[in-house]
């Protein structure tokens, strides 16, 4: 602890207790102790500091005696310059001492006939506190923030309130320096004019309370009643407001300039209260350690670029921002829309162009929350119709994050993206696909847009375990293949997390219903051997979502009864099954081509289809242009694949899957494999060859039939033959 921060609190405690007591002497000596003070109807806790702390009743002049002497008491002497003794605990009596004297200092000004001056607040009344204090409370308004200023400039002071308006977050000035005040910073800065009435300022979210640094114990007097209030704690039990208003009002203070003593004092009563505070001065020193704050109690931040963020960050308020600033219509209805080629501006990904999605975590102090970077042309330098490559890098800092979350988060921005009119998104990872339509284009969608609805959902949705969020989008190529490389080291470090572990060995498998909005009967059920058929996730990431968000798309589904081992039926998984699929799915087998199989929905990496003449079936991935010896193209197999219902004979599967022991396990497993293209057969070799090891087929991959080797059935099948491939072998699969 500093001794230069609690020297100074303590002496400006002094000098605040000194001044109530002096002022209260003067004041009893002038009208008696019998004299009314404070708000009268305008609340309900008489002097709403005392009523919190000490359970105390002040109504008359007299009543103030207690409060001030009460204020003495906890105060230590002034430390010397020899002896010190570092107690945090003396400097926050000394914070509660010094809010007791302030409020008595406010509330004598009831008695003296004190005006506020014309556009300050001063008093905030008990059905503020209800307005907006049921928000505070409630997450809606984020937080709030007592500024004591002014800021060293105008465009400061305005750049900063304008941070916090863009987060919704509640502002109140006061305090000046030579008689300069935020309030007239705001005035020449444009924020309100000079005859703003109050009604003004509270919807514009900055408050001026009152020129002076006491006027700001009218908004900690304001929101320890919400203790009160909402928190339903009673007169008196100052632990428990005090505790409540640490874990349930998200406030924080900031101050500008060197910190005089009874700043100082101010401030550690705000921190008593769990509210931090930011100065962006070089001569503060810092309180670091946590405890009597959520995270610090006192923090310097001199660039003030990042003085709002370092704010956000040191009180955790959970930013919400209701409104994402894009030129299209925004929501969930235009999740399934499709941009079809004629309608399209340009598209990203596919077999068109390399592209990819790669969400990540960084440490906080290297991520500015909101910033949005494009690192190559825009779309307005596309040829209508055309193609680009695209890379959208999400960088997420949180000190809940955890790295497990990143596949998760990354798989929302399928939805998220898919909300905006006329934008188009489908797969994941470095399998997507995007287009922009001409209309969306004609109305100023640009790709940065990308980046304000990453950031605002994800804010809202992944508020409790991410605290930044910047988003950095490339179309130039060089780049674009870049982040692909580094996007597929933590694709794959995702993927192993889960090797070792079987369907066997776990109690619970989990749902996901994301792609309802395209296929509305559809049902992933993903469990430790058999991953979601987008391969973005995998029952690691279902259980981790499920503790995210328990209400979301991931769902623990109980196994219950085993009815077929063989085929992966269970009674559990098809009671969840049956429920969540609109009642259209009644029965689910897990291994099963033929059987009940799962339903597909359209995001699938991989297509497996049935080819009978060969006892087998052929695998193709997205990637494939050409016709497959189904007779059909990866395209027109998904028409027949996709859209959630069960299709025997044509299944949807992540390219992980295909080296799994549970692949189509019920009909001979991957012994079943007799084709897919050569690019596939290369990039899963290496899990593969584990499994054909397994199974005592180690050159079964190399018995795969490729585009080279066979472009339709009869084909394949010659091709099996002269290689003697096991699936020839295998009980007929029709
Ligand atoms: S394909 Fe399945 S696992 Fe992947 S997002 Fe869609 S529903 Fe979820």
């Amino acid at each position: 602890m500093s001794k230069q921060v609690f020297t100074q609190v303590i002496r400006g405690a002094h000098s605040w207790v000194s001044q109530a007591e002096q002022a209260l002497e003067k004041a009893l000596a002038e009208h008696g102790p019998d004299k009314p003070v404070g708000w009268g109807p305008q609340t309900a806790y008489y002097l709403p500091m005392s009523y919190a702390l000490m359970g105390l009743e002040a109504k008359t002049l007299g009543d103030l005696r207690v409060q001030v002497q009460h204020a003495r008491e906890l105060l230590q002497p002034i430390p010397s310059e020899e002896l010190w003794l570092p107690y945090l605990g003396d400097g926050l009596d000394a914070g509660a001492a010094t809010m007791l004297a302030q409020e008595v200092l406010v509330a004598l000004r009831t008695v003296n006939g004190h005006v506020m001056p014309p556009g300050w607040q001063g008093f905030i009344s008990d059905t503020i506190m209800r307005e907006l204090g049921i928000q505070l409370v409630d997450g809606r308004m984020p937080g709030f923030a007592l500024i004591l200023g002014p800021a060293p400039t105008t465009e400061i002071a305005v750049g900063v309130v304008r941070e916090l308006q863009k987060r919704n977050i509640l502002v109140f000035l006061c305090a000046n320096r030579e008689g300069k005040t935020m309030r007239e910073q705001m005035v020449e800065g444009g924020v309100f004019p000079d005859d703003a009435p109050m009604e003004e300022c509270w919807d514009l979210y900055v408050v001026p309370v009152g020129p002076d640094t006491l006027d700001g114990i009218y908004v900690l007097n304001w929101s320890i009643r919400s203790a009160l209030t909402f928190g339903g704690h009673k007169r008196g039990e100052s632990r428990k407001c005090l505790d409540y208003t640490k874990r349930r009002i998200h406030a924080f203070g900031i101050t500008f300039g060197e910190i005089p003593d009874d700043w100082y004092a101010m401030g550690a009563g705000a921190i008593l209260m769990g509210y931090p505070v930011i100065s962006d001065s070089t001569t503060t020193p810092e309180i670091r350690p946590t405890g009597v704050t959520v995270r610090e109690a006192l923090v310097v931040e001199t660039d003030h670029e990042k003085l709002v963020p370092t704010c956000i960050d040191t009180r955790a308020v959970k930013v919400k921002i209701e409104k994402i600033d894009i030129p299209v219509g925004y929501a969930a209805a235009f999740e399934g829309e499709r941009v079809r080629k004629e309608d399209m501006h340009v598209q990203f990904g596919y077999k068109y162009s390399p592209a990819v999605e790669y969400v990540h975590t960084v440490d906080g102090s290297e991520v500015q929350d909101g910033q949005v970077e494009l690192f190559g042309p825009d779309i307005d330098s596309a040829t209508e119709g055309g193609a680009m490559p695209l890379g959208i890098e999400v960088l997420v800092a949180g000190r809940k994050m955890a790295r497990d979350f990143e596949g998760i988060l990354e798989r929302q921005i399928h939805r998220w993206t898919s909300h905006a009119m006329g934008f188009m998104h489908t797969g994941q990872r470095d399998q997507i696909w995007c287009r922009v339509s001409k209309k969306a284009f004609a109305a100023g969608f640009r790709l940065r847009h990308l980046g304000v609805i990453l950031h605002a959902k994800l804010h809202e949705e992944y508020g409790g375990i991410v605290d930044k969020v910047a988003v950095r989008l490339f179309t130039d190529e060089q780049q674009v293949r870049k982040l692909i490389e580094e996007g597929r080291r933590a694709f794959t470090y995702r993927d192993d997390r889960i090797a070792g572990m079987t369907d066997e060995s776990v109690d619970v498998f989990y749902s996901c219903t994301v792609c309802q909005s395209y296929a509305p009967d559809h049902v992933c059920v993903i469990t430790p051997q058999r991953l979601g058929l987008c391969g973005a996730y995998n029952w690691l990431d279902g259980r981790a979502n499920y503790e995210i968000s328990p209400t979301g798309p991931n769902q623990p589904i109980p196994k219950g009864r085993t009815l077929d081992p063989v085929k992966g039926e269970w009674e559990g998984v098809n009671k969840f099954v049956y429920e969540h699929s609109n009642r259209k799915v009644e029965r689910f087998c897990a291994y099963s081509l033929l059987e009940a199989p799962m339903t597909s929905c359209g995001c699938f990496e991989c297509i497996v289809a049935i080819l009978p003449l060969a006892n087998g079936v052929m695998v193709v991935n997205r990637e494939f242009g050409e016709v497959t010896p189904s007779g059909m193209s990866f395209g027109e197999l998904a028409s027949v694949t996709g859209g959630g219902a069960q299709t025997p004979g044509f299944l949807g599967v992540g390219r992980l899957y295909l080296s799994s022991p549970k692949f189509l396990a019920a009909d001979g497993g991957v012994k079943r494999l007799v084709w897919m293209p050569k690019q596939l057969r290369e990039a899963i070799r290496e899990r593969f060859q584990k499994e054909a090891a397994r199974i005592g087929e180690p050159d079964l991959l190399d018995k795969i039939a490729t585009e080279e080797d066979a472009k339709t059935e009869e084909e394949v099948l010659a091709h099996l033959e002269k290689v003697g491939h096991p699936a020839l072998a295998l009980p007929p699969l029709v």
